[in-house]
């Protein structure tokens, strides 16, 4: 079983995707907890090279993350899935689609293909989306003393525009995704999160 967590900056994915797999764990069930970028060695090089190299070309930024995944895929998420494991993933190919397409105005069929080819066309079976406003996210990051650094390097109109790529994303596919509005208490995210997994594994 796939699972990806997917949303802007500060929308809670790393807190609410610790939480299912705490839960899948006192269950019983011990999943692979990964990340993209950098969920691989080769992958933690790019992320470095793709967080602290200052400006990167957009088609340079969509193959260093299209790199990273590919990688990612072959040495540890289909190897997983494979042995019958549940992978739970922070960020995949919708943040390509949201950040790479829709932030930075490529072609978000051009980038879809990339992933595809990529990823070897593996598509997750269940995708939570922690939806957020872009203000009440740099609030946050204010309030938990992060400062704005991620989200003051770019304007507030290109989270603006990721955004809206990822519940347009969404809204093609409500199969895979589950929506959730990320501005709502953590245990009542995690408590919808738990449900739909549950109904997944039955
Ligand atoms: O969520 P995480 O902290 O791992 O993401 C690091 C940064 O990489 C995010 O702030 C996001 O802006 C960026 N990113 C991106 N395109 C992706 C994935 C992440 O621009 N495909």
């Amino acid at each position: 079983l796939f699972i990806t967590f997917e949303g802007g900056d500060a929308s809670g994915k790393s807190t609410q995707s610790r939480l299912l797999s705490e839960w899948l764990n006192d269950r019983g069930i011990q999943p692979v907890f990964t990340r993209e970028p950098g969920g691989t060695e080769l992958g933690v090089e790019i992320r470095r090279l793709l967080l602290h190299s200052g400006h990167v070309s957009p088609r340079a930024e969509a193959l260093l993350y299209a790199a990273d995944r590919a990688h990612h895929v072959e040495t540890v998420v289909q190897p997983a899935l494979d042995r019958g494991e549940v992978v739970i993933q922070d960020r995949y190919i919708d943040s390509s689609i949201a950040y790479q397409g829709a932030g930075r105005v490529l072609d978000a069929h051009e980038i879809a293909n990339l992933s595809a080819w990529a990823s070897n066309g593996l598509l997750p079976k269940l995708t939570v989306l922690l939806d957020l406003d872009p203000a009440t996210a740099k609030q946050r990051l204010t309030t938990l003393g992060e400062g704005f650094d991620r989200l003051e390097s770019e304007k507030l109109d290109f989270h603006t525009r990721v955004r809206d790529g990822f519940l347009s994303l969404a809204a093609n596919d409500p199969e895979r995704f589950l929506v959730l509005d990320a501005s709502q208490p953590i245990e009542v995210l995690a408590t919808a999160i738990r449900a739909r997994v549950e109904s997944l594994l039955a």
